[in-house]
């Protein structure tokens, strides 16, 4: 029983009451919100905006109502139908419309949904134009137009396809170098889009692909976070297959986290690592990640000279925003986010799996060798509940003086960069904790600088 409101769109439970979860009526406001910005800023002009949904059951009952609201607003639609969060940005940009609407709650389990909103680069929503939706929402008064003004579907297409070809075509994808590997894959979609889109692509590839959860009925087969504890089925799959590798995607497709051979995870946060040490081996330039995601990306891009390492705050837009300013040949977020901007400023799963197959199809390596190949960095993520009245602000103003002789990064939260390790302290924006991230050489120091941080904390709010 959940509506969560932020600027990158909203998300909530499906079902119950209005205003408290993503109800029909919720819906139709914040498409409405939505249809007015795009509106206002296109004046003058009739606009078209994609809309495209992943495999979620609520999908088509929400996609109903956000097209239906779209013409409503006197806004003309492309629908994509089923389709990829990347996909359905590619959409935006290939068909030059004025923005769109993804029907997608990511990783959330089955009983929620959301609206992601995009501008007309196809890429999310600023800050700004976020906290205008939200404005807009609010507004009751809004005069809809009239019979001759009203939107109409322009087109219904699938552009699965298309996105496919795009992502082929790329420069630094050799199709046939990796069709002459003749990779064994399996394929972990969690019944969601993923599941028609990436065996899809590895055919073209040339690859033989195990399917694991890939019929798109939105019936997630297990919890669609891809973490290593919820995806102990592939493993089994791939030692039993004798598999290369396996690759596991998020509902909507932007997350990609690979499975060695042996049936370890290679860890989703090296997913970006990899891919950007084979960018970086044919484009010269620099690489940015969110401030939570591994130190190993900024280790790998100093082996390339004259590159250089950036950190975004925490979320796309963010970390889109520093990959403009930087000048990044390549970026993203340790949750296993690529970003390759040489397509679109935007995660991009099949991107990831089409750059890391041609980079791995010349090696002549197995995953775990590859894998070793990276520093060798363990996560620790952890949270501490705090009561509503105690004021989190200040308990990380503190943290940061007191390390003031550190390296300290403030631009999101307080991260504190030590020799061998780091921290990584972020106040929620929807509830009342910490998020403690910590990174170290063996998982056992990543949890003793956590533990070490929490206690500081405690003693900070007891006192
Ligand atoms: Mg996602």
């Amino acid at each position: 029983m959940t509506l969560i409101k932020s600027i990158s769109g909203i998300r909530g439970t499906i079902g119950g009451r209005p205003a408290d979860n993503l109800t029909p009526i919720d819906v139709v406001k914040f498409t409405t919100a939505y249809a007015r910005l795009i509106k206002d800023k296109n004046r003058g002009r009739r606009i078209t905006i994609v809309v495209g949904r992943d495999a979620r059951i609520s999908g088509s009952m929400v996609d109903s109502l956000v097209e239906g609201t779209l013409l409503g607003c006197g806004a003309d639609v492309i629908n994509v139908g089923l389709c990829t969060t990347p996909g359905t940005e590619m959409a935006v940009i290939t068909h030059k419309a004025d923005g769109g609407i993804i029907i997608t709650a990511s990783h959330n389990p089955r009983q929620w949904n959301a609206l992601k909103l995009l501008d007309e680069r196809g890429e999310f929503l600023s800050d700004a134009e976020g906290k205008q939706v939200l404005a807009l929402a609010e507004e009751v008064d809004y005069d809809y137009p009239t019979i001759d003004h009203i939107g109409k579907v322009i087109l219904r297409e699938d552009f699965n396809r298309k996105h496919i070809e795009q992502v082929l075509a790329l420069d630094l994808v050799d199709v046939e170098a990796v069709r002459r590997r003749r990779f064994k894959v399996v394929v972990d979609a969690v019944n969601s889009v993923g599941g028609v889109v990436i065996p899809a692509l590895l055919e073209e590839l040339g690859c033989e692909v195990v399917r694991l959860n890939c019929d798109p009925t939105g019936e997630f087969a297990h919890n669609p976070e891809p973490l290593p504890e919820n995806l102990t089925e592939i493993s089994e799959v791939i030692r039993k297959e004798g598999a290369d590798l396996g690759i596991v995607v998020d509902p909507d497709v932007d997350r990609l986290a690979f499975v060695m051979e042996s049936g370890e995870m290679f860890v989703e946060e090296y997913t970006l690592v990899a891919v950007a040490d084979y960018v970086l081996r044919h484009r010269k330039g620099n690489t940015v990640s969110n401030l939570s995601s591994s130190r190993a990306l900024s280790d790998i891009t100093a082996r390339y000279e004259g590159c250089s390492y950036s950190a975004a705050a925490v979320g796309e837009v963010n970390v889109v925003k520093k990959m403009k300013e930087t000048g990044a040949v390549i970026g993203g977020e340790g949750n296993g986010g690529v970003i390759f901007p040489e397509l679109h400023y935007g995660r991009d799963a099949l991107v990831g799996v089409a750059l890391f197959l041609t980079y791995f199809a010349g090696l002549n390596v197995t995953m775990s060798e590859l894998r070793a190949s990276y520093p060798a960095y363990y996560a620790s993520k952890n949270k501490i509940e705090l009561r509503p009245e105690i004021d989190v602000d200040n308990i990380l103003a503190t943290i940061k003086s007191r390390y003031s002789g550190e390296r300290v990064n403030d631009i999101d939260g307080v991260k504190i960069d030590f020799a061998e390790c780091w921290v990584h302290l972020r106040k929620s924006n929807t509830e009342p904790i910490i998020r403690i991230y910590t990174e170290a050489k063996t998982m056992a120091e990543a949890d003793a600088l956590a533990k070490r941080f929490i206690s500081e904390i405690e003693q900070l709010y007891k006192a």
